[in-house]
């Protein structure tokens, strides 16, 4: 029998639970769909409630020093912990505390022990990207679904010969006691919304989307700029509630939308020049500690809105036009900006449910709930099975982390 934990997911919460029970002297494998750690956490900038980089890598080659690291850097290099990236559980069968897992592994056609970032590659073919600055490992990525004639070029002349063009797929199987879901959310992207422009107007963003421009790390250098020509952009206008506390979306609030709004609007008055912000909500919903990003909002010079969007329609070539209307003053207000901001619902996961049915777990708005849902435990959501983080819905980064260190003590108390 293993005493090994399989860790779904390394955003903040399964890398937070990798590494505490790494540090405890527990084997971890964590398997992660995408070729880099970080989720959803990778690009936010400042993050509430201490506007600091709390969850952060060591600073990136070009701009070291710029994020500070307390341990995460070290993941990569712990070993305790067998991080699979590009990957996914295909299969998991045996008995509660003696699973058997089948690891789909992707093909690594960057080694990123050898890339060095030079850069030669992404300029001789499409098919290489850096999916973020703050990626981990520090290494471009290769879709081959992108393939021209320059990959080929780009594997003959890459400096480190890092680059595979042929590299294939494998699988592994582990034997694991405990696992951990840690499978995070996904923010909607309102297509289907057609009130809101987002997919027709490319300078209707979302609030992740806003969150990477000015991301000081981000192609902008930090800069607000529109999508459309790449110029600053003075006038923002955001938009709450948008598909939560909506039947034909999600009934549900999506519990800190309200709040990263409000950060990124004192944000953008506060450190950038000339940017004047409105956000048009239904309530604001600020709770415990983050009344202060409301309070400052106001202060700041931040416009509050409260009703709906009513249209949204070109007002020139790079502008749009917005028709609001203000169910307070019960009137149509007409806005020319340059951003909408669409303060989008945290979904689940796309592609979560076929671990979620394989381990049989209990589900509340497409989110996982606990295993007993009378106890406090919210963690525990099967035998020898937890989850944590905004896999059991929206929640903040202290949240997600406090809930990974409670699995982490709960598999740890189990073994005394
Ligand atoms: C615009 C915006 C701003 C925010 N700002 C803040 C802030 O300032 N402060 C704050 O505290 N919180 C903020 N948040 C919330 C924060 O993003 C979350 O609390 C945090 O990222 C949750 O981490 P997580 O690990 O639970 O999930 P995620 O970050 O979603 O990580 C889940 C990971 O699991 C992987 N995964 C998913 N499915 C699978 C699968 N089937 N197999 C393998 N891997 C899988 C994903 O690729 C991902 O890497 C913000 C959110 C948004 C949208
Ligand atoms: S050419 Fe090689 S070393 Fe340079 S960025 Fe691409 S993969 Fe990395
Ligand atoms: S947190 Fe605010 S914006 Fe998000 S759904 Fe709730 S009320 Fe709406």
């Amino acid at each position: 029998m293993s005493d090994s934990v399989l860790i779904i997911g390394a955003g903040v919460a399964g890398l937070t639970a990798a590494v505490e029970l790494a540090d405890s002297g527990v084997k971890v494998t964590v398997v992660e769909r995408l070729a880099t750690v970080g989720g959803n956490a990778l690009d936010l900038y400042k993050a509430f409630p201490t506007d600091d980089c709390f969850y952060c890598f060591e600073g990136n080659r070009w701009r070291p020093g710029i994020r500070k690291c307390f341990y995460r850097s070290v993941l990569l290099d712990q070993p305790n912990i067998d991080l699979k990236l590009s990957s996914q559980v295909k299969e998991i069968s045996g008995a509660s505390g003696n699973f058997d897992v089948r690891i789909e592994v992707g093909s690594q056609y960057v080694d990123s022990k050898k890339c060095i970032m030079c850069g030669l590659c992404m300029e001789k073919s499409q098919a290489f990207s850096l999916i973020s600055p703050q990626c981990q490992p520090q290494a471009v990525v290769y879709d081959p679904e992108k393939v021209d004639e320059g990959a080929r070029v780009a594997a003959e002349e890459c400096p480190t010969k890092a680059i595979d063009l042929d590299a294939q797929p494998s699988e592994s199987t582990v034997k694991v006691s405990d696992i951990i879901v840690a499978t995070g959310y996904h923010e909607m992207q309102p297509i289907a919304m057609d009130e809101y422009g987002y997919g027709r107007y490319t300078n209707v963003i979302t609030q992740l989307e806003l969150a990477k421009i000015i991301d000081p790390n981000g192609s902008s250098n930090g800069v607000l700029v529109r999508p459309s020509d790449g110029a600053p952009a003075s006038r923002v206008l955001m938009v709450q509630c948008v598909g939560s506390r909506d039947e034909n979306y999600y009934p549900y609030c999506s519990k800190i939308c309200c709040i990263f709004a409000l950060k990124h609007a004192n944000i953008l008055v506060q450190e950038r020049e000339n940017v004047s912000v409105s956000v048009v909500y239904m309530d604001i919903r600020t709770y415990d500690r983050h009344e202060r990003y409301y309070r400052d909002a106001r202060e700041a010079g931040v416009e509050f809105v409260r009703g709906r969007i009513m249209r949204v329609e070109p007002h020139s070539e790079n502008e749009l036009s917005v028709i609001v209307y203000d169910s307070l003053l019960d009137k149509y207000l007409k806005y020319t900006v340059d951003l909408l901001v669409l303060s989008s619902a945290l979904e689940p996961p796309k592609g979560g449910s076929a671990i979620t049915s394989a381990l049989n777990l209990n589900m509340a708005n497409g989110f996982i709930a606990p295993f007993d849902p009378v106890s406090e435990e919210e963690v525990v959501v099967g035998e020898h099975i937890y989850a944590c983080g905004t896999a059991l819905g929206p929640a903040e980064v202290p949240e997600s982390v406090t809930q990974a260190r409670a699995v982490v003590s709960k598999i740890l108390q189990r073994r005394k």
